[in-house]
């Protein structure tokens, strides 16, 4: 199977202080335009197992924003399967074309099945696959949010030999596959800081399933109150952000997480002479579904 990645070159910032510090981001949200950053790395050896079963379909689930909706509708396209994406929110179903991410999985041939969010609550469930596999017919089952064995061997592949020279990784955590492929890759002098996107205990444990080593904590400060939860302080943050780096960041993971290293930075929490890389996982695709929202709340936009 082949594709084409653009190479994931770390960027370093010209932090404009005294220290001795280094901090580079790793530009994973540059390796394709539409199937960016982790969520690529989680699809890439189930695709291959996939193709290896014979299946010709992909399922899977999401929200009406999903990175990973849109990355598994693209990747369809790019590969040759067909696409369903199991939508939470039946309300959903008559706006498409207004919603950025449905509407790009669309074109990109994703089918939709949307479902209220009692049935999605259950969607694992033995009974409710089986009736997809009625209404559906055979396929390859892919988890909300991407994330099983194979998404973290992926995402063991995010580290390249440089990267063992930093001393502190830190990265965005949704579900747990992507740092648990982080952590796997890593070198025991390094340390892993992962910034979850969302409330909650239930993360360590997760982690703890996947994690081959313990070199790593749960900076939960900067969750900004839940998943998709968002304010004025945050926009303003990612627009200067992109104005002084010309990097720009995502309102749902890497923005919260610039957001947390660059507070850490300030506060001293990193030793004189650290070396700190951040892995910008990608999900810029949902700009323009966040700031639809933002409009209409008469908020601020992401520029
Ligand atoms: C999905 C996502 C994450 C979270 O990854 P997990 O493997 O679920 O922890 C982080 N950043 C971006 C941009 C994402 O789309």
């Amino acid at each position: 199977m082949r594709f084409k990645l653009e190479l994931s070159e770390n960027q370093i910032l010209n932090l404009d202080n005294s220290t001795h510090q280094v901090l580079a981001i790793k530009r994973d949200d540059r390796i394709h335009p539409q199937i960016s950053g982790n969520k690529y790395r989680k699809l890439k050896y189930n695709l291959e197992q996939a193709q290896a079963e014979g299946k010709r379909t992909l399922l899977t689930f999401g929200g009406a924003f999903s990175n990973h909706i849109s990355a598994v509708a693209a990747v369809g396209k790019e590969f040759g399967f067909e696409t369903i994406g199991v939508i939470r929110g039946e309300e959903l179903v008559d706006k498409i074309a207004t919603n950025p991410t449905l509407k790009f999985s669309e074109s990109c041939g994703m089918r939709f099945k949307f479902v209220t969010r009692e049935i999605f609550r259950v969607k694992m469930t033995e009974g409710f696959i089986r009736n997809l596999k009625k209404e559906f017919g055979d396929f390859y089952l892919i988890p909300e949010g991407g994330t099983n064995e194979l998404a973290i061997k992926g995402c063991e592949e995010i580290l390249s030999e440089d990267d063992f020279n930093y001393d502190y990784i830190c990265c965005s955590v949704g579900t747990g596959g992507t740092i648990s492929g982080i952590i796997n890759a890593s070198k025991p002098h390094q340390k892993i800081l992962g910034f979850p996107a969302l409330k909650g205990d239930f993360l360590r444990e997760e982690i703890s399933k996947f994690a081959q080593n313990s070199n790593w904590e749960l900076i939960t400060d900067y969750h900004f109150g839940g998943y998709a939860k968002i304010n004025p302080e945050l926009i303003s943050f990612m627009n200067q952000f992109k104005a002084d780096f010309g990097i720009p960041l995502d309102p749902v993971y890497t923005g919260k997480l610039m957001f947390g290293v660059m507070d850490l930075l300030h506060q001293g929490y990193f030793p004189k002479d650290a070396k700190i890389l951040v892995v910008h996982t990608g999900g810029l695709q949902g700009i323009s579904g966040m700031n639809t929202v933002l409009k209409k709340r008469q908020m601020p936009l992401i520029s």
